[in-house]
């Protein structure tokens, strides 16, 4: 059997097996079909069944969470923790808390999670988590209880050596800070479980920013291929999470003008940019008041706010999508080319439909993977995990130096492999067989496990 036919066969009985499970199969679709070359010329690949192996995980966990909101009334909601890939490491990754989180969308997530933590270069397995609660529109105390509940099952599951866990959407400081103390309480043990703790508790200088920056970091290696720079270029930003306001804060330092974020009301058009002062409301609105965008078109003039629209219509030279996948898709893809973006760096995990992501391939402008340009948040945990089992603290300037240099590297290692098997200049390709190309020769190494 041919290379193609292989793939095509082993595609049509792994979608067989979970027909459901379309964004799983999105993903997995995506990274096998870029291997095609790595496995024609290492047909010990095929022969070792590693690609059967490795979109299996290796365990996954589900369990039901109990908890009692403020009133008293009583909810049950679903937990998971899948612990996709530990080859290269413990399972690290991150646990998302929203209503969209199912056994499929996380499968997804540890799968790309994976080949992400393999492109950082550091020692980590893939996995990831979350329950398909709510934060928004919950009490502190309600958070708490729930997080608690979430963690009377998970901390069974996971520690130091075995399974670290971090936040992700929906699952920030307050979170991790909940979930920590939990697990400290049960299993009477202060170690780095989790990462993305805050720093007066064993968390990392930098890791809030991480992602943010490490996305910014990215484009600029993509743009100095082309003797290009990041200052004076008109950027998008979509959702203004973690990642989102971090990665404006960023392109606001090198000169950058960002002209939209949006969150799940809407989007906002700021034609002027977004400034300092601006920022600094942005930061207050979304993390200390957890309040809408809305009023930030309220108080600034010039800057509109567009109900229920995401930013792909708005002429850029560089888009960052920061949202959720699937966030973009063919028809904004036309629309961004159409208006002259020339970068189209993602920041969430596969934002872009395979379709959108066709048309940027076929357009040959740069156009990076969230698994390669959004790796800097889990480097940046890897870093915290090595500085708990050292007992020290970095300085923020160390662990920016570190993250710079992670970053510069994937965006090498992304080139490297691409060129290798010649698909020159597609950091897609490049991420996947790079990535994928680690956990496979340790895979082989340590034999049917
Ligand atoms: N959730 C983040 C990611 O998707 C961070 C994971 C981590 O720090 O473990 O990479």
């Amino acid at each position: 059997m041919n290379t193609q036919a292989y793939l095509s066969d082993f595609l049509a009985k792994q979608i067989q097996k979970d027909p459901a499970q379309k964004v799983f199969h999105q993903a997995m679709q995506e990274v096998v079909l870029s291997l095609a070359p790595v496995l024609e010329q290492n047909p010990i690949y095929i022969k070792e069944k590693i690609l059967e192996r490795i979109v299996e995980p290796e365990r996954i966990i589900s369990f039901r969470v109990p908890w009692q909101d403020d009133k008293g009334e009583i909810h049950v909601n679903r937990g998971f923790r899948v612990q996709f890939n530990s080859a290269l490491g413990p399972y690290k990754g991150g646990i998302r808390f929203h209503q969209s989180v199912t056994q499929d969308s996380l499968k997804f997530l540890g799968f790309e999670q994976t080949f992400k933590n393999s492109l950082t270069t550091l020692p980590l397995g893939g996995g990831k988590g979350g329950s398909d609660f709510d934060t928004r529109g919950k009490s502190d105390s309600e958070v708490m209880r729930f997080c608690h509940s979430f963690i009377n099952e998970l901390y069974h599951h996971i520690g130091y050596h075995t399974d670290i866990p971090a936040g992700d959407l929906g699952c920030g400081a307050r979170e991790i800070g909940y979930m920590f103390g939990q697990y400290k309480k049960l299993t009477n043990d202060f170690t780095g479980a989790f990462t993305g703790k805050k720093p007066n508790w064993g968390g990392s200088l930098l890791r809030p920013e991480a992602t943010g920056y490490g996305i910014v970091y990215f484009a600029q290696n993509m743009l100095a291929t082309k003797q290009d720079h990041l200052q004076g270029k008109t950027c998008l930003v979509s959702g203004c999470g973690n990642v989102g306001i971090h990665a404006i804060e960023k392109l606001i330092e090198l000169g950058a003008k960002v002209v939209s974020f949006m969150d799940y009301d809407g989007c906002i058009y700021d034609p002027d940019g977004v400034d300092v002062e601006k920022l600094a409301f942005l930061k207050n609105l979304v993390f200390v008041q957890r309040g809408s965008v809305k009023a930030y078109a309220q108080r600034f003039s010039h800057a509109e706010f567009l109900p229920g629209k995401r930013p792909w219509a708005i002429p850029c030279d560089v888009a960052f999508p920061t949202a959720c996948e699937n966030e973009l898709n063919e028809q904004d893809a036309h629309e961004l080319l159409k208006n002259g973006c020339q970068c189209l760096c993602e920041g969430s995990n596969m934002p872009c439909t395979p379709q959108a992501a066709e048309a940027f391939h076929a357009a040959k402008i740069l156009y990076s993977p969230g698994k390669a340009s959004n790796a800097g948040g889990v480097a940046v945990s890897g870093l915290e995990m090595t500085q708990n089992s050292m007992r020290i603290y970095w300085t923020r300037e160390e662990v920016d130096a570190y993250l710079q240099r992670i970053m510069k590297n994937i965006h090498e290692s992304c080139l490297t492999a691409a060129a290798q098997y010649a698909c020159a200049g597609n950091y897609a390709a490049g991420a996947n067989i790079a990535g994928f190309k680690k956990v496979a020769d340790a895979m082989l190494d340590q034999g049917l496990v």
